[in-house]
């Protein structure tokens, strides 16, 4: 799948559209989600141009996926959610539900979230 640079967050990326922003850095760009599942819901999305995990695992170089996973970290440390604990997790494709196709990483947290997931029924 070709990178679509129309897609939203992109466009947050570029500053067309405001986000909610709570870190960047040179690799990442970390906002809370607009439509939040739990207390503390943030995606974490590279700043290099993937439409998923597939191809940023792929095709970006070592130190975009080191300063991907340390965005991750950090921003989980800040938003306190360590002791409690949290969950990442990264949607890939239809089966998962993908909506954005620019790779993202969710941070849930504030909550007990239960054990893995549930899938739907078919
Ligand atoms: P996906 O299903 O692709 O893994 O998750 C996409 C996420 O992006 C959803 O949780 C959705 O609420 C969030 N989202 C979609 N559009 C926007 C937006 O314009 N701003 C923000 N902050 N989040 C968005």
């Amino acid at each position: 799948m070709a990178y679509d640079s129309e897609n939203i967050f992109a466009k947050i990326l570029r500053g067309e559209i405001p986000c909610d922003k709570v870190y960047e850095d040179e690799y990442a760009l970390a906002f809370r989600d607009i439509n939040p599942q739990t207390p503390t819901h943030i995606l974490v999305i590279p700043k290099g141009a993937y439409v998923s995990s597939d191809d940023f695992t792929a095709h970006a170089s070592d130190a975009e996926l080191a300063g991907l996973l340390r965005a991750v970290g950090h921003v989980a440390r800040e938003a306190d959610l360590v002791e409690p604990g949290y969950r990442i997790l990264a949607n890939h494709g239809a089966d998962a539900h993908q909506e954005v196709p620019h790779f993202h990483v969710h941070i849930f947290g504030g909550t007990d979230l239960g054990r893995m997931i549930k899938p739907a029924d078919k």
